[in-house]
Formats: C-alpha cells, sequence, structure tokens
C-alpha cells in the first residue's frame, strides 16, 4: 500500500514521515499522474488559497475528485479541511466539496491565539490526544451523514464522511500516530 501526499506546498514532509513511521510507503504526489497507484490522499495544512491556486494550476482538481469517488480516503487536515469542505461562510465553495461541512478560516483569530490542547478521540479515547492548533478554521456546521470524531471548545475539529477525513488540527506535528494510523485502517491498513 502507498499512500499520496499532495506536495504543492505546506506541511506535506511531516505527513510523509507520520506515515512512514506507521510502516506505510508515502509518497510526494504533485501531478495527476501520481494518483495512478496510490491508494489515499492527504491534503495538508499550509495556505488554503495558495494550495487551491497551485492545485489548478497543477491539473490536480480532478485528480483529486477522481480519487474520492473512486472510494479512495482523502485526509485533509487544517488548510487541506477547509479545501474539502462543502461549503465556507454559509456559501458553497466552488472545489473539490467532497465532505459536507461548512468551515470559517482562521476563525480562533490571529497567530498568537493559536494554540494546543488536549483532546479526546472517539476511537482511542482511554489517552488524550494533543492537537496543535495553527491559524486554524472552524467547522461551523456538520450534516447529518457527518460523523464526529473528536471536539474541543464544543465545536467539531476531526470528522469523518464516508471516505473523507478531515482536521482542524496538525496531527502531522505530534509524534502520536494514532489519527494517521486511523487514516490507514480506512485505507485498508493500520492497527487502529
Ligand atoms: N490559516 C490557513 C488557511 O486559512 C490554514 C492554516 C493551516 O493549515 N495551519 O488557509
Amino acid at each position: 500500500m502507498k499512500i499520496g501526499v499532495l506536495a504543492l506546498q505546506g506541511a506535506f514532509r511531516e505527513h510523509i514521515q507520520m506515515i512512514r513511521a506507521c510502516g506505510t510507503d508515502a509518497v510526494e504526489v504533485r501531478l495527476p499522474v501520481h494518483c495512478d497507484d496510490i491508494d489515499g490522499l492527504v491534503i495538508p495544512g499550509g495556505e488554503s488559497t495558495t494550495i487551491s491556486k497551485l492545485i489548478v494550476e497543477y491539473d490536480m482538481l480532478d485528480a483529486i475528485g477522481a480519487c474520492a469517488s473512486s472510494g479512495k480516503p482523502i485526509f485533509g487536515t487544517c488548510a487541506g479541511a477547509i479545501l474539502l469542505a462543502d461549503r465556507m461562510d454559509g456559501k458553497k465553495q466552488a472545489f473539490l466539496n467532497l465532505i459536507d461541512i461548512d468551515v470559517t478560516r482562521n476563525a480562533y483569530g490571529r497567530q498568537i491565539q493559536s494554540r494546543e490542547s488536549d483532546v479526546t478521540l472517539a476511537f482511542s479515547p482511554a489517552t488524550p490526544f494533543h492537537a496543535v492548533f495553527i491559524r486554524a478554521p472552524i467547522i461551523t456546521a456538520v450534516g447529518p451523514a457527518v460523523t464526529k470524531l473528536s471536539s474541543y471548545n464544543n465545536t467539531v475539529i476531526l470528522a469523518r464522511q464516508d471516505n473523507i477525513l478531515v482536521s482542524t488540527f496538525h496531527p502531522e506535528l505530534t509524534g502520536d500516530t494514532r489519527i494517521h494510523q486511523y487514516f490507514l485502517t480506512m485505507a485498508g491498513e493500520g492497527s487502529c
């Protein structure tokens, strides 16, 4: 099994390290042809406007859509979650629209209001997960098909709809591989 990590901008190297730490092959994805032999895709955090422009420029929009519709799991963290969301500030985005959530960007405020907090994962509740938020979005609404997997301050911060997983924080920046393991189980591997 091989997981692709969209490597146009942002924290892609950290995701590759985490997936490899879970014992699974991980490769950088920049072009549609790179999607042919991957079993799942991570869209990392970074700057969502920049990544969205690069996705269009590198002709990756349809390739990501095709990945999703063929059932391959896609994991978007922070900016990646924004790019997968159906709506932003109540308005439908003209983009991937792969998960029925509404997001507001930079909703915790300025960089200085970025934060870290111990949160509970629904699939691994015994040990807290240290969540790192960096200029994070807030998920302001979730549709009925979305499963809430973790919350912070009464908002959902980790959510799944079918083969799409999103987090508003950065699980690749801790040494804790549980969320990546969970994603790998969605791709048919892993031991979570
Ligand atoms: N603030 C960024 C955005 O709106 C997301 C930040 C991140 O991915 N850590 O795109």
